[in-house]
């Protein structure tokens, strides 16, 4: 289940490019002065790179060798306040006393998380997509799917948009996608499983699947996101049809993937 949420790499920013690049230079003068206050030995000794990723994964990591070094970070760090970027700053180049780096981490994780939803909104924004496919339309498999298993969403108001990936991916088969509060959160379907060999149960299932996202927000326990929970496990399990989506999956999907390469 793992590999249906990986990310989809920085293929979404269309127009914002600019401002964000501005904002990521902004970042990386402050981070290069505060380093230069903290670590001035560092800064002397050798290179170090600033990257901006937009792994969820890892929010902060630092690999050194002989001198020099890098700093990945999430995008979501450019628009950090100084507080915080002093945070990672010091968890990053000091050494010794656990405690506090154990402190400093909390803080930097409380920051990620309270922003999470700002930056997947900015980072994975869909842009325009369409309900509607060659072979299926995902508003009624989602009408569908609500009704008969995700009463919660019966509202209209609840319900996320829901839309084909303008290209069709080998490994990622939905996405659903936290906006900021107020905006209609999104679900993306695999335009690979627009397809006439794709049984109707198993786009359903998809659908079901990213929909329960919509339910069991992700949270962080021990330190690691967990996305799918006990809970949201269970609650996927009660769809009638999961084994043979399941099975399905294992068997067929391949052969559709496997066709798809071929085009390319
Ligand atoms: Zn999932």
């Amino acid at each position: 289940m793992e590999r249906r949420e990986r990310e989809r790499g920085a293929a979404g920013l269309p127009s914002r490019l600019k401002p964000q690049a501005d904002r990521e230079a902004n970042a990386e003068r402050k981070i290069r002065s505060l380093l230069w206050r903290h670590q001035p030995e560092f800064v002397l000794a050798g290179n170090l790179d600033i990257v901006f990723t937009r792994s969820s994964n890892t929010p902060v990591s630092l690999s050194q060798r002989q001198g020099s070094g890098t700093l990945r970070l999430h995008v979501l760090f450019s628009k950090a306040p100084d507080s915080v970027l002093e945070d990672v700053i010091r968890f990053c180049f000091t050494r010794g006393n656990q405690v506090e780096a154990k402190n400093l981490k909390a803080r930097i994780l409380d920051y990620v998380g309270e922003n999470r939803h700002q930056t997947i909104a900015t980072m994975s924004e869909p842009g325009p997509f369409s309900p509607k496919g060659k072979i299926y339309d995902l508003e009624k498999t989602l009408r569908r799917v609500i009704r008969k298993y995700v009463p919660e969403r019966r509202l209209v108001s609840s319900r996320p948009a829901i839309g084909w990936s303008k290209r069709p991916t080998i490994k990622l088969m939905g996405k659903w996608i936290e906006t900021s509060p107020g905006e209609r959160n999104a679900i993306i379907i695999n335009s690979l499983l627009d397809d006439e060999r794709v049984p109707d149960y198993y786009l359903e299932y998809n659908v079901y699947h990213e929909l329960l996202h919509d339910l069991f927000s992700i949270h962080r326990s021990r330190g690691r996101w967990i996305r799918h929970s006990a809970e949201f496990q269970a609650r996927e399990k009660t769809y009638p049809l999961y084994t043979r989506a399941r099975e399905w999956e294992i068997n067929e999907l391949q052969s559709l993937t496997m066709a798809e390469n071929a085009i390319r």
